[in-house]
């Protein structure tokens, strides 16, 4: 999918392989990434959702540069984020961020609130005057008060400790943040305070995010524009509102089928979509063995197909 002059992202034919097998002159890859597009706009939410192991996380790492790309683009501000000079690379890890899934091993246990937002000011040579004010203003902004500065992270409730890995992710006011599982290591109705926060964060401070998840419900309640990943693989990604309501691809309808909306107590894990058993296809659908409507044109790999502003890889649709 090609991005506008809006675009504040734009990932391009991204590869991530690890070689598995080498034999004298023959060399076997697995593709955690394979041949991924899209982009992401100035003040965008886009949801990246997909089971464990289809590479969403690794996606959000190289766009960070925190793991080498193979084969691909990643431009941010137009630029080729591989291209960039020190001084270029400085700006980026300022204008970037990321929030893991578990704040109690990505916050450090021996620091006070105080320090761990503190620290990327004092990287980036902010005055000790300055950093105290933004210290104290950034830790309102995420929806708590400056009494827990003087906490440790152990003092903290699991949803506490989120907010104030959020305050660390936005204390630079960057414009992307990765969110990579921010809500699933914590309780239904805190991750409903963590959406509204992250939503609120993106319309005040002009924020774009990444937001990583296996939920697709959870993806569904804040994203503008969902790109469904299997394996590696694209299967259907466009607006986020319609994928919800009316998917096209028969993994992002199995992925809806098996999260009820209106009854979240019902909700399975994607691990229980039906596995049909059939016999993976090298260089075909990535779907292909557990495709509950696969036929023989599904041995050859589909390219994009666009229905309905959205793109789709499936030959049957
Ligand atoms: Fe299923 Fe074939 Fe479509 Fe792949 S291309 S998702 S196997 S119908």
């Amino acid at each position: 999918m090609e991005g506008s002059s809006k675009t504040l992202l734009q990932v391009k034919n991204l590869s991530k392989k690890y070689l598995i097998k080498k034999q004298l002159l023959k060399k076997e890859f697995f593709y955690a990434v394979d041949n991924v597009s899209f982009y992401i706009n100035q003040n965008e939410t886009v949801g990246l959702v997909g089971e464990s192991g289809s590479g969403k996380s690794t996606i959000g790492k190289l766009i960070l540069k925190l793991i080498k790309k193979d084969e691909g683009e990643i431009l941010f501000k137009g630029k080729d984020i591989y291209s960039f000079s020190r001084k270029e690379e400085k700006i980026f890890r300022k204008e970037t961020s990321i929030v893991f899934q578990d704040p109690r091993t990505s916050l450090n246990p021996r620091m006070k609130i105080f320090q761990i937002l503190e620290e990327p000011l004092i990287v980036h040579g902010f005055p000790k005057k300055e950093r105290i004010k933004k210290v104290k203003k950034t830790i309102v902004d995420a929806g708590l008060d400056e009494t827990f500065l003087d906490r440790y992270p152990s003092e903290l409730s699991g949803g506490q400790r989120q907010r104030v890995a959020i305050a660390r992710a936005i204390i630079l006011e960057p414009d992307l943040i990765v969110a990579d599982e921010p809500t699933s290591a914590l309780d239904v109705s805190v991750q409903l305070q963590i959406i509204n926060l992250i939503n609120r964060l993106k319309t005040e401070k002009n924020i774009s995010f990444l937001f990583i998840s296996h939920d697709l419900n959870v993806v569904g309640l804040l994203s503008e524009r969902i790109v469904v990943l299997y394996k590696g693989k694209i299967m259907e990604q466009g607006d986020g509102k319609k994928i919800i309501k009316n998917p096209l691809h028969p993994y992002t309808k199995l992925l809806i089928e098996s999260l009820p909306p209106d009854h979240p107590s019902k909700r399975k894990d994607l691990e229980h979509i039906p596995e049909t058993f059939r016999e993976e296809i090298p260089g075909g659908c990535k779907f292909y063995s557990r495709c509950p409507i696969a036929q023989e044109i599904c041995k050859k790999e589909p390219s994009y197909k666009k229905i309905d502003n959205r793109e789709v890889y499936c030959h049957l649709v």
